[in-house]
């Protein structure tokens, strides 16, 4: 299970907390220290996690606060409030353009997910009554394009592909092209990853960029890989101006750094959660909901 020790930490911090009648500024000072090393041991970025702890500890700290009812209660609140606005407040949706067809370029290291999100997302899309193409660019990596025609065929979304001896920049093109010359409304395009961020990677898919002009450019991360994922993230998001995040292997024992990280330090919206190897374990990122999760 996700977060299991940054839940059961927080946790026992505010169980302390709410059994008090009264909260002094101590006790808040004590609490705070908890919490942000508990940030800190589920891999949450360290600026991240002192702007975190100085917003709570200002807003907990005050009159109205401690001579509440329950002012154990109280901060638990705002820590729950603060959370949610960390992770980006409201739900961040994916844009539909009002010239279809919607371009979806995704983005992503290998083994992040990328070409399983493909699909989920195809799926999610069509549960909508969409009618995504899914255009096979990966050509890089063995396997990724029947992987994607696999995924296509179970869930009978068409998958466009031109096999892996022509450029992904072309194929993204010719995909485009075939999603408008048959009506389709979203285009989703699994682009290559590499094993690490490089240069190759990054002009590749900014060629891809500026030929299909995407509505959206979703980065998929692997929540398993902390910071790292934070840091893939601002890498991508300096070369191409990402759209949004979508979290992946939430399903995993993950900390939850890069879920509390990742919007902060990049600016960039998490859009969808993953949670399981499954062709319909994607959701749309809920802050509120996930902060609730995390905290137990
Ligand atoms: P790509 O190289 O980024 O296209 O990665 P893939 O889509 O092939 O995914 C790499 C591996 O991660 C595959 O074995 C997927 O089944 C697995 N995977 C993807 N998303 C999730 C997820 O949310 N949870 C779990 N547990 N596994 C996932």
């Amino acid at each position: 299970m996700a977060f299991e020790g940054l839940t059961s930490r927080l946790q026992n911090v505010f169980s302390k907390l709410r059994g008090k009648g009264k909260v002094s500024e101590e006790d808040v000072t004590a609490a705070m220290r908890e919490v942000r090393l508990a940030l800190l041991e589920a891999d949450v970025n360290f600026k991240v996690v002192k702007d975190f702890v100085s917003k709570v500890k200002e807003k907990a700290i005050g009159k109205e606060v401690m001579d509440s009812f329950t002012p154990g209660m109280v901060i638990i609140d705002i820590v729950n409030k603060e959370m949610t606005e960390l992770m980006g407040g409201s739900q961040a949706k994916l844009v539909k353009s009002n010239k279809p067809p919607t371009v979806i370029m995704m983005a992503g290291l290998q083994g992040a997910g990328k070409t399983t999100t493909s699909g989920k997302l195809a799926k999610l899309l069509q549960k909508q009554n969409s009618r995504p193409l899914l255009v096979a660019g990966d050509i890089y990596r063995p396997a990724a394009i029947k992987q994607l025609e696999v995924l296509g065929e179970q869930i009978n979304v068409p998958v466009f592909s031109l096999g892996d001896k022509t450029s992904p920049v072309e194929i993204a093109k010719q995909g485009l092209q075939h999603a408008k010359d048959n009506g389709h409304d979203y285009v989703i395009i699994d682009t290559a990853g590499r094993l690490h961020v490089d240069e190759e990677l990054m002009e590749e898919l900014k060629q891809i960029h500026s030929v299909v002009n995407p509505d959206e450019v979703l980065l998929v991360v692997d929540a398993m890989t902390g910071q790292d994922a934070v840091n893939v993230a601002e890498s991508f998001n300096q070369q191409l101006t990402l759209t949004g995040v979508v979290l992946t292997k939430l399903d995993g024992d993950t900390r939850g750094g890069a879920a509390l990280s990742v919007k902060a330090v990049t600016g960039c919206p998490i859009k969808f959660a993953a949670l399981g190897e499954k062709i319909d374990a994607l959701e749309p990122f809920h802050p509120e909901r996930m902060a609730s999760r995390i905290l137990g």
